[in-house]
């Protein structure tokens, strides 16, 4: 049988980007060669370092490169040498700008306690936190219509009100379907339980998710469906979060949600990222921290979010499972023989090492 060869495109990005994405690159290349396939990296510049090349967040060569390639892997962009650069040219733009050319629309946050690192959740006696957050991305109100206007109307006491602002939340049908039937595939492969978060008591748009939803459920009947609103969930989620598997909501709530789910299950350093488009299409993987310029260079940043990233390409895009499967061993060995960065060490059993040797460390567990 010939060798499967895979082109990926790596973005390093600014601050700490360079150094994780060099880590998780030498963790694909040691699976690679341990499970038999064949790995092409090209590397692109997008956000600061591209600002300061070519004078744009997101050259045209980058993302041309990212839509040819099998998937994307990207490290971190922006920091404070271009936070006064005019709004339209913000590192951050070359986000948006390869989400919306390579049409990801779903964005999945896993959230997950290792065992070994239960004593940094800020929760008590946690265990067992497992759950998929599957975010809408490129809809909702941040997307919608916004604008500014004066109105002519007055308050109760007769004021004047002045300057108001809107933002619209707007979802349309196939856009809802699209991403929860990603939702029901995703549960159908987990736990079988998908949770949709809305706010159907209130919003038109969420009774819309709703209906959909009803509409998809009897494609998948191993998969229970239920739904909570958005102010419940926040509190469940702190409440109950071993109950949850696969969650599945707009852009806003999503937002939101991942992050506080993110942090019940320790350090940032440890979160990965994926956002996916159309079947077929190449997706992005990226760690959820930015580009901590605060500990740039200094060798303490942890390539843990990134590496896991990496192991969610070879899971989502090129269907590499075993390899997958053995990267998430490898972290979680390295995380059981006792060995941290600086951000999730807690107690003086611990050896504290920096990113480098952690990489070694994960790459002679694989
Ligand atoms: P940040 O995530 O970069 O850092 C927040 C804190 O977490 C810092 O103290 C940092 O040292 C620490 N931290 C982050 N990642 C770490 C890691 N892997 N190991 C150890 N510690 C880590 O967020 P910020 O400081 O708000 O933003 C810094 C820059 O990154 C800003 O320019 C921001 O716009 C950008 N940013 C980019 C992305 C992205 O590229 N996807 C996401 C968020 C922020």
């Amino acid at each position: 049988m010939s060798e499967k060869i895979y082109n990926i495109a790596v973005i390093p990005g600014d601050g700490i980007g360079p150094e994780v994405t060099s880590s998780a690159v030498s963790v694909l290349k040691a699976v690679s060669e341990k499970f038999g396939f064949k790995l092409n990296f090209s590397e692109y510049k997008a956000g600061g370092c591209a600002i300061d090349e070519f004078g744009i967040p997101l050259p045209e060569a980058t993302l041309e490169g990212c839509k040819a390639s099998d998937a994307v892997l990207l490290g971190a962009v922006g920091g404070p040498k271009w936070d006064k650069v005019d709004a339209s040219l913000r590192p951050e733009k070359a986000l948006l700008g390869l989400r919306a050319g390579l049409g990801l629309y779903s964005n999945l946050r896993p959230a997950l306690l290792f065992e070994e690192l239960s004593s940094a959740s800020p929760l008590k006696n946690v265990s067992n936190i497992d759950i998929l957050i599957v975010r809408e991305l490129t809809g909702g109100i941040y997307f919608g219509e916004h604008g500014r206007y004066m109105s002519e109307d007055v308050l109760s006491d007769g004021s004047s009100k002045g300057t108001v602002a809107f933002d619209t939340e707007s979802y349309s049908e196939a856009e809802i379907e699209r991403i929860v039937r990603e939702g029901f595939r995703y549960a159908a492969g987990r736990e079988k339980k998908l949770t949709l978060v809305d706010k159907a008591n209130v919003l038109e748009s969420s009774r819309l998710w709703r209906e959909v939803a009803e509409k998809i459920a009897p494609e998948y009947p191993e998969v229970s469906l239920d739904y909570l609103y958005v102010d419940n969930c926040s509190m469940q989620l702190i409440n109950r979060p071993e109950t949850f598997d696969v969650i599945v909501t707009s852009n806003m709530f999503g937002d939101i949600l991942s992050d506080e789910a993110g942090m019940i299950t320790g350090s940032i350093g440890m979160l990965p990222s994926a956002s996916l488009g159309a079947p077929g299409t190449p997706g992005m993987y990226e760690p959820v921290h930015g580009s901590a310029p605060d500990i740039a260079g200094t060798g303490k940043a942890n390539p843990m979010a990134t590496i896991l990233s990496a192991a969610m390409l070879l899971r989502w895009s090129l269907d590499e499972t075993k390899a997958a499967d053995c990267i998430e061993a490898a972290v979680k060995q390295v995380l059981k023989d006792g060995y941290r960065t600086a951000d999730i060490s807690s107690s003086h059993d611990d050896k504290t090492i920096n990113t480098e040797s952690m990489t070694l460390k994960i790459l002679e567990s694989i």
